[in-house]
């Protein structure tokens, strides 16, 4: 194989929304591509999640205000954070995320994560084609239960209305009219109308697989274990002790990136302090007759009530929990899931859970909530695209358009130095 031959071809381990996008962005730009996962696309973080797209996920977690919050949190916590022994192990990321709930990082972080939101919204619209079906244009609501609550929400929607981003406050009756099977129980609904959602994330991401191998994609499936430089290109090693050869990686195993990355032997002084922000969903029977247009935040209840629908086309609504610190392999505990569970309950009519539906995943998050795209330093040839935080299945598409420009060196159509590695290396 010349040169000119290895030089557009990548493999790109990881197939959740970022790894599968990042191959079809490639594809398009002419590389031949090939994907490896261990299992099929969006088998993980990206097919359990709550599905939504919206412009008001350009505010991170780590925001000002959080240090004030933080000792209320800490002795009285409610159903949204719980903080379990094992995440105190992490406290590099810990400490770290916390000093990044300061204005200017709180600046840098929201105008990044606009541009990357609006990037990947539009290439969502263009790539869902065929499953164009899964896709809902009618934003989401956050539901406040009192007058002080939806107070407590003022920087929030001063940051959206800063942004641009479409919303409407809705009285008790307004809400009633868009969602008329929600219990009165909300003094004020936030509507944030510049949202979308699917009603089946993992089927999203297997559909963009799909296209990706139908043009002319790769698929390979092998657990990966670890990664080596060589002359030329890169070698991954897999846990049967197989090795492959690429000459440009893409690595993009989510909340599994950084474990990989500690396993190789890299020149490169780069350490990024992943956190894991765990959540769980569990899926519920459909009561016949009663809907919901679009996905509901019950911000007392710290959970995420979404319409969609299983394999074979049943209703289902899948209810999706706040953060869980915890080491990435913590054994699971559904305290949060039972909390939420009770709280739905109170407010929107369902059915029993569905068998088996508990799931449990890692929302992977770096000390300033942006993810990590571009070349990682020292290692030419090897390109990071991780820690996508509670946005990923959202944002993976723009991860993959801006990944593909940067590989290719083209113009980029956003910044991409808010997302650079080099702000991870270590002196
Ligand atoms: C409860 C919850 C709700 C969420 N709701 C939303 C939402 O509404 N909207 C939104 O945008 N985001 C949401 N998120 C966040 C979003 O799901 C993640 O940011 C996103 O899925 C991360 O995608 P990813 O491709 O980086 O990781 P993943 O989807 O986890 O993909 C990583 C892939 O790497 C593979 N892999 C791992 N280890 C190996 C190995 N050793 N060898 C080979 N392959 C390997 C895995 O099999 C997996 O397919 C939510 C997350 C959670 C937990």
């Amino acid at each position: 194989m010349n040169f000119f031959e290895t030089s557009r071809q990548v493999t790109v381990l990881g197939a959740g929304m970022v790894g599968v996008s990042c191959a079809l962005a490639l594809q398009a730009k002419g590389w031949r591509v090939t994907l490896v996962d261990r299992q099929g696309p969006g088998q993980e973080t990206s097919g359990g999640n709550a599905g939504v797209l919206s412009r008001s996920s350009l505010l991170p977690f780590n925001r000002p205000g959080l240090w004030q919050a933080l000792p209320q949190m800490l002795l009285k916590p409610g159903p949204g954070l719980s903080v379990r022994a094992s995440a105190l192990g992490n406290w590099p990321w810990l400490w770290r995320f916390l000093w990044h709930a300061r204005r200017t990082s709180f600046d840098t972080t929201t105008v990044a994560l606009d541009g990357l939101i609006q990037l990947s919204g539009a290439t969502h619209r263009a790539w869902l084609r065929s499953a164009q079906h899964h896709l809902r244009e009618t934003g989401w609501l956050w539901l406040y239960p009192s007058d002080l609550a939806f107070a407590g929400s003022a920087f929030a929607r001063e940051v959206l209305q800063e942004f641009s981003v479409a919303t409407e406050v809705l009285t008790p009756k307004g809400l009633h009219d868009l969602e008329p099977h929600v219990a009165p129980h909300f003094s004020h609904a936030l509507w944030i109308k510049d949202a979308a959602s699917v009603s089946n994330p993992q089927a999203v991401v297997a559909q963009y697989a799909a296209q990706f191998v139908a043009a002319g994609g790769v698929f390979q499936t092998a657990h990966i274990q670890s990664l080596s430089q060589q002359a030329s290109g890169w070698q991954w090693q897999t846990h049967d002790g197989n090795v492959h050869w690429a000459p440009n990686l893409v690595l993009a195993m989510g909340p599994w990136s950084e474990s990989v990355l500690a396993a190789s032997q890299l020149p490169s002084r780069f350490k990024v302090h992943m956190g894991f922000e765990r959540g769980y969903h569990r899926h519920f029977k459909a009561v016949d007759g009663v809907s919901l247009g679009r996905p509901l935040y019950d911000t007392a209840g710290a959970y995420v009530l979404s319409p969609m629908c299983n394999e074979a086309g049943e209703s289902l609504m899948r209810m999706t929990t706040g953060v869980e610190l915890a080491a990435l392999d913590a054994k699971a505990n559904r305290t949060q899931l039972e909390a939420a569970e009770n709280a739905a309950r109170k407010i929107f009519p369902m059915r029993e859970a569905v068998p088996e539906s508990d799931w449990l995943g890692a929302r992977p998050t770096t000390p300033d909530s942006r993810p990590v795209i571009g070349e990682l330093p020292g290692c030419p040839g090897l390109w990071l695209a991780f820690g996508h935080q509670h946005i990923g299945f959202s944002t993976g598409p723009g991860t993959g358009v801006l990944l593909a420009e940067l590989m290719s060196s083209e113009p980029t159509s956003i910044d991409p130095r808010p997302f650079r590695p080099e702000r991870f290396e270590v002196a």
